[in-house]
């Protein structure tokens, strides 16, 4: 029998009370067990609405956040997919089960090698790579998606540019207290954005992002 089934469903509730609409995020935050994701010593918080600690003083976002971001790319079956930020796999893992194609960067090498492990025993087929996200990947560009997970000081060029027309750009920019969401979506050479308050991100660290 698996298990927090319940404790899944009274989740996927709350996130539909709290604004989520979109049936292919609340179906794929349904089916991918966020309790997988979690330190040993949280798996009984996996189903609150929390970020929570992973390894290497990082975050598994909340999943509301989770959601929100999910939605926000507006992405249809079989798109592409960059994430920055892979952190414990969780994010990534949603994205697979909404049926996007998902590549996806970290650049502390420990939770790239944690999370690559626990993709494949899942059975989620996600890229996997560790390294500088800020720059990118430009070998699959473009992108029907791009998602950030960390918070950035403003949004770096080259994701921009791996943007393929139509698609979606979502990431958490503002200082390193709170941060906005931004949307930018592409239509040809315009760029239109958007931005959401109220936001809590770990920071994102690089070339284009802070300094460590
Ligand atoms: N999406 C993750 C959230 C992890 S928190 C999840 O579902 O669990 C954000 C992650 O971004 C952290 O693991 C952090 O190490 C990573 N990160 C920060 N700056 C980065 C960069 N420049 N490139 C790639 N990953 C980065």
């Amino acid at each position: 029998m698996p298990r927090f089934v319940e404790e899944r469903r009274e989740l996927i509730d709350l996130l539909r009370s709290r604004g989520i609409k979109n049936e292919r995020v609340l179906g794929a935050m349904m089916k991918v067990e966020r309790h997988r994701f979690v330190m040993p010593t949280f798996v009984d918080s996996s189903y609150l609405d929390q970020a929570l600690p992973i390894s290497d003083g990082q975050t598994i976002s909340q999943p509301y956040t989770v959601a929100f971001m999910s939605q926000a790319l507006e992405v249809s079956e079989g798109a592409k997919v960059l994430e920055i930020g892979t952190g414990s796999g969780y994010q990534a893992a949603v994205l697979a089960e909404m049926g996007c194609r998902v590549f996806t960067i970290e650049r502390h090498m420990a939770l790239h090698l944690q999370s690559r492990k626990l993709l494949q025993s899942l059975g989620y087929r996600v890229a996997t790579r560790s390294g500088d996200g800020t720059v990118g990947w430009s070998e699959y560009a473009p992108y029907d998606g791009i998602i950030v997970t960390a918070a950035a000081p403003s949004v770096p060029d080259p994701l921009i540019k791996q943007l393929a027309d139509g698609g979606r750009l979502v990431i958490p920019v503002g200082g390193q207290a709170e941060q906005s969401i931004r949307v930018v979506t592409r239509a040809g050479d315009e760029y239109v954005q958007k931005d959401v308050e109220g936001f809590k991100f770990v920071p994102l660290i690089g070339k284009m992002g802070w300094e460590k």
